[in-house]
């Protein structure tokens, strides 16, 4: 089995280790030895499989003992440059079992000498396997709540999500709307320019709804072609605007698949909470009205009261 790796991808030059205070220079002496302190660590970090929380618990233990300014972890996909502004830093990769489990960088004002540097990297050793198991698990929670074809939530989450969100607004007397959306005669699509053709704009159609949206609506794809957009503190002239922006920006944006530049539309029914609904009657009045939209011919908006 393949052994936990740290390498080094840049570090200070070695450094006056005499210009350490005394009590860190001692608690480092000391953890050379200290088993305890390792495993007291250990069992710290394991506590959380929240990677924010697991990097803000690192922080907490060795931020004190090295007098550090940041300590920055950096997910392998996360590709945002470091600023240290003139500080020095060491950073550090993190391999466990050949999982590449992303960077750590150590700022502060002085160099890392030799033995702060065995000491980092005895810490570090502590939070490969609480960071693979919190990543392993991160991973689990997107997939389950995700669509792997468009990347947004699926009916699953949005089960979740309804009953959080309407807690929510009412808790706090905030205004909830909701969009649902089908493709019109999306099957047609299918038949004519194949299956691949139409999962390439199901992803365009994405896309659209998501230019049109705000960061904290949440956009859930419920069935084949069928998306609902999840929007709190909007009211329901907010939600009709937005609705008729997102039919609007889908009938006009290009959608180029597969080599193909197909025209699409979308029909919506558009619902705003009401203190006597439920989950249940909120979406099937956005959905009832959605089949008003189908029926009085398609491309367009149809908000049911
Ligand atoms: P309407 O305007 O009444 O909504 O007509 P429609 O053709 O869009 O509706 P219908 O329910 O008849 O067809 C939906 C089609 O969506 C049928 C199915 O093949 C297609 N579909 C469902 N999921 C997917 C998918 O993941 N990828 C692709 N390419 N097509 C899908
Ligand atoms: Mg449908
Ligand atoms: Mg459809």
């Amino acid at each position: 089995m393949a052994h936990p790796t740290l390498s080094i991808v840049n570090s200070s030059k070695s450094a006056d280790f005499s210009s350490q205070t005394s009590q860190a220079r001692k608690v480092i002496d000391n953890l050379n030895t200290d088993k305890q302190f390792l495993l007291e660590l250990s069992n710290k970090l394991h506590s959380t499989l929240d990677i924010k929380k697991l990097i803000i618990l690192l922080d907490l233990e060795i931020t004190p003992i090295l007098n550090l300014d940041n300590v920055i972890y950096q997910a392998i996909n996360d590709q945002k440059g470091i600023n240290t502004k003139g500080r020095h830093a060491i950073s550090y990769q993190l391999i466990l079992h050949e999982q590449n489990l992303g960077g750590i960088t150590l700022v502060r004002r002085r160099r890392f000498n030799k033995k702060e540097q065995k000491f980092i990297e005895k810490i570090l050793v502590s939070i490969l396997s609480p960071l693979s198991n919190s990543i392993d698990y991160q991973t689990a929670i997107q997939a389950a709540e995700h669509d792997p074809l468009t990347g947004v939530y699926n009916r699953f989450a949005m089960e979740n999500s309804l009953q959080r969100e309407i807690e929510l607004a009412q808790r706090n007397q905030t205004p909830l709307s909701m969009i649902v959306l089908d493709v019109d005669f999306f099957k047609k699509v299918n038949d004519t320019y194949g299956h691949a053709t139409g999962d390439c704009v199901l992803k365009h159609l994405t896309e659209c709804i998501k230019d049109c949206a705000r960061d904290s609506d949440m956009l859930f794809r419920y069935g084949g072609e069928e998306f609902m957009l999840l929007l709190n503190n909007t009211t329901r002239e907010g939600t009709r605007h937005l609705a008729d922006r997102i039919r609007q920006t889908i009938e006009e944006t290009p959608c180029f698949c597969t080599g193909e530049n197909i025209s699409i539309t979308a029909s919506m029914g558009v619902s705003s909470f009401t203190k006597d609904d439920t989950r249940e009657t909120f979406f099937a009045r956005a959905d009832k009205a959605l089949y008003q939209a189908k029926d009085s011919g398609r491309n367009r908006v149809i908000f049911q009261d």
